[in-house]
């Protein structure tokens, strides 16, 4: 094998590897990042913006199995299955479900939050460095209940949330509508997320940091990685234009596609999708003044630079079809229900949440190799994650303990078999 020609080769310019990339170079190592397509245009393109700090709550929940059928039935349901897909990737299905226990909720809840309670201090320096706070709104964020019921159901979150510390008040709905008065849903109570932030163009965030990685010397090549092969002396890339590429070490971070790198260890690793939808009004940005999240709608109404942006939903789908016209039309619909008739929506877009069945992210070395590093699995909080994660990936590739436990994401967790946990 030819000799190394860099430090770090990292695949994938989302949120995660775009920050892994900016935090190594501002390490010193030698840093190549690779994506087939420009920085930002994946899962971190079109999210809902939050830095949901407070996300410590995940998606699997006993709720989920209690109130199963009616979720996968109904057609105001906010999560979407794509039965013949599901059946196909049953091992996967069957682990997210075996992790919607209260034990598992729990242990997760903990987990997530104390990951989150670190996640400024690995992203604030990123938006430092790039010159990136402009981007940035701290105008707290708004969760809505529209029922007792909802509201009732949410309670064992409420006490994750306490026990971890996140800072929030219970409103009621008359300080709501004198908060947001374009707000048309029924409202029964609401949470403040205090001192929560949004980021007004997440896809201009990722460029700033990749400007600025590109500044201090960071390179970028925009081709797809087909496969790596580890020797005990670096990692060989071999690229999708023919070419090969050596780095001492490799970082996986390509979202909800990492399995499909050969040879890295992802492959055998339970990674499915949540895909997500968004829809845009260009027109009516000024309907909120902050992120207002909608329990029982399964979304977000963020006030974005170009516009209101409705994002969420979920649909176990995978990643080959094409957008669902079901779930446009059931951001539409909500859209109107929270603001009235705003028309049409400009633009929709389709995303992949890269999501493990036990919503943790993979960050630690590759089964296969300790040259291959894994950053993956960031589900609904890698927009808010992948600072924190650039910085654990910059100490691994330094060969330095990060300053706290990260035994939780280690890939190795799900065993030799995949799907199994
Ligand atoms: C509707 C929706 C709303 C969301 N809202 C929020 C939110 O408010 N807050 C939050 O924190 N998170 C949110 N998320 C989640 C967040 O967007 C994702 O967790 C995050 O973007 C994942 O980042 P990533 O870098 O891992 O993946 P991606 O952004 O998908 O990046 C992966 C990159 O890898 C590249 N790639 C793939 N295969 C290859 C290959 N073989 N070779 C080279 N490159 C490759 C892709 O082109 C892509 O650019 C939301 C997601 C959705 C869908």
């Amino acid at each position: 094998m030819k000799s190394s020609e860099f430090d770090l080769a990292i695949v994938g310019a989302g949120m995660v590897g775009v920050s892994c990339a900016l935090w190594a170079r501002m390490r010193g190592l030698s840093v190549l990042l690779l994506d087939e397509n420009p920085p930002g245009s994946g899962a971190s393109y079109g999210n809902a913006g939050t830095i949901a700090t407070y996300a410590c709550v995940p998606v699997n929940s006993p709720d989920i199995l209690w109130n199963l059928p009616s979720l996968l039935f109904s057609k105001e349901s906010p999560l979407g299955i794509d039965w013949a897909y599901a059946l196909r990737n049953l091992p996967w299905m069957l682990a997210f479900l075996r992790n919607c226990t209260p034990a598992r909720v729990a242990r997760i809840t903990d987990i997530l939050g104390d990951l989150l309670a670190r996640a400024d201090s690995g992203l604030d320096p990123l938006i430092e460095a790039a010159g990136a706070g402009d981007l940035m709104v701290a105008n707290d964020c708004l969760y809505i209940y529209s029922t007792a019921a909802g509201f009732a159901r949410a309670a064992t979150g409420l006490e994750g949330r306490r026990r971890n510390g996140v800072a929030f008040d219970v409103l009621e709905e008359a300080a709501i509508r004198a908060l947001e008065p374009a707000l048309k849903l029924p409202i029964h109570k609401g949470l403040m997320f205090r001192g929560a932030r949004h980021v007004r163009d997440p896809q201009a965030l990722i460029e700033r940091l990749h400007a600025c990685f590109l500044e201090k010397g960071g390179q970028w090549r925009q081709t797809g990685v087909t496969r790596t092969e580890a020797a005990d002396d670096g990692v060989t890339l071999h690229l999708a234009d023919g070419g090969t590429r050596v780095a001492d070490k490799v970082v996986i971070a390509a979202g909800a596609h990492s399995k499909s790198i050969a040879g890295s260890g992802a492959e055998a690793l339970p990674l499915d999708t949540e895909r997500g939808h968004h829809l845009m009004f260009h027109k009516h940005g000024g309907l909120v003044s902050r992120p207002v999240g909608w329990a029982d709608g399964g979304l977000y109404a963020t006030p974005m630079a170009a516009g209101l942006r409705i994002a969420g939903t979920v649909e176990i789908a995978g990643l080959e079809q094409p957008k669902s016209p079901h779930r446009l039309a059931y951001l539409k619909r909500k859209a109107h229900q929270m603001f009235g008739d705003i028309g049409a929506p400009d633009e929709d877009w389709l995303g992949f949440r890269p999501t493990m069945p036990d919503a943790l992210p993979v960050i630690g070395r590759s089964p296969h190799s300790g040259r291959i590093l894994h950053a993956f699995g960031h589900q609904h909080v890698g927009l808010t994650l992948g600072g924190i994660t650039g910085r654990i990936i910059a100490d691994l590739a330094e060969d330095r303990a990060p300053n706290f436990d990260i035994s939780m994401f280690d890939p190795k967790r799900f065993g030799s078999k995949s799907g199994s946990r």
